[in-house]
């Protein structure tokens, strides 16, 4: 089978046969069906969060249960599902206090797989899955049954993008009806806080991105303002805000850079929610005096701070019955080959979510 595959930090990645090995137990084999670009996928191809290579890419994924292992109860062979990139060990200390997205099990970059290329070499997998391939074996754990129905680009996109975008504002942020929000960074994750805000009645949803050929995807996915991010901003999130910033500030380009620009956008009392992967080397320099008079939150939500297991499904049905609409979120659809083409244009800022349909 076929799988994008990145062999060192900076080259482009290609597409590979490489060799599965059979499920062993408590693994499922799954078909890939559509499968999305992430930056975080930018970000092992680049080397920014220094996986081990060579390295199957892809995290945001969405098909069909092909075989199971010994001791699987959990899905069936048919079985539609969602691939689970932080599947929760469920006997951590975090996981035991309710947290399962900051689990001690879970997080590492890359991970050996079983699988190796048509060589015989051994491969790593991004964060336990390797989804932009053909097929993938993955613990059981790892993957969440939706209904068959759910169509398999949006039951992809609800894997990573979706659930982090508005867990962020739902469950991290709380953002509450009548809060001012600003978004900075328009991806697929950044567009997925914009629509997340403005069905939880926050007005205005500032839509910040770099490029302007963003604004249309802004105003699609709910955004009530788009602004350039330049140095007007700080001036015209207040126009928008009765002098005071924002509410929420959601920062979705994982960096330093934006993170001040949403530090700075938001409202004494406020909060800045870091929803971006940023590289250990980017350092965020605040005064201390900013922090105290200030009195603005700053935290991270990792996973939009979600029990997959718990939240994954009842998003699947928010998209069945219509209460969320996906189609905003996706600008590209394309092949496996022409995945390195869309981690390009993601490279460029370009677009919103590519999903790579199998
Ligand atoms: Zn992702
Ligand atoms: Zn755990």
């Amino acid at each position: 089978m076929r799988a994008l595959v990145a062999r060192a930090a900076g080259t482009p990645p290609r597409v590979e046969e490489i060799v599965l090995p059979a499920p062993g137990p408590a693994q499922v084999r799954v078909a890939i069906r559509a499968a999305g670009v992430c930056h975080s996928d930018l970000s092992m191809v680049n080397g920014t969060l220094a996986p081990t290579y060579p390295l199957v890419l892809g995290h945001e994924a969405a098909g069909v249960v092909l075989a199971v292992g010994a001791d699987v109860d959990r899905v069936r062979l048919g079985d539609h599902v969602v691939l689970n990139w932080a599947p929760p060990c469920r006997q951590c200390w975090y996981c035991g206090r309710g947290e399962p997205w900051l689990c001690a099990a879970t997080g590492a970059p890359s991970v050996p797989s079983g699988s190796t290329d048509a060589d015989g070499a051994p491969l790593h997998v991004t964060l336990g899955l390797g989804a932009l391939a053909e097929e993938v074996v993955v613990a059981a754990n790892a993957v969440i049954p939706v209904p068959a129905e759910l169509p398999f680009e949006a039951a992809a996109l609800l894997g990573c993008a979706v659930l982090t975008g508005i867990g962020a504002v739902r469950r991290t942020a709380g953002v509450v009806p009548g809060d001012a929000v600003a978004v900075i960074g328009l991806g697929g994750v950044g567009l997925s806080v914009v629509a997340a805000a403005r069905a939880a009645g926050a007005d205005p949803v500032i839509a910040v991105d770099l490029s302007a050929a963003k604004r249309d995807l802004a105003v699609a996915a709910g955004a009530t303002d788009f602004l350039l991010s330049d140095d007007t901003l700080n001036r015209s999130v207040r126009t928008r805000t009765g002098g005071r910033g924002v509410d929420h500030a959601f920062e979705c380009a994982g960096r330093a850079a934006t993170i001040r620009l949403a530090w700075r956008a938001t409202r004494r009392g406020g909060q800045v929610t870091v929803v971006g992967m940023g590289g250990k080397d980017d350092v965020v320099e605040l005064g201390a005096l900013d922090i105290f008079h200030s009195a603005r939150i700053l935290r991270s939500s990792v996973y939009g701070s979600s029990d997959p297991d718990r939240d994954l499904p009842e998003l699947a049905r928010a998209v069945l019955d219509g209460s969320i609409d996906l189609g905003p979120l996706i600008s590209d659809r394309s092949t496996l080959d022409e995945a390195p083409a869309a981690l390009d244009r993601m490279a460029r800022g370009e677009g919103a979510r590519s999903v790579i349909l199998f």
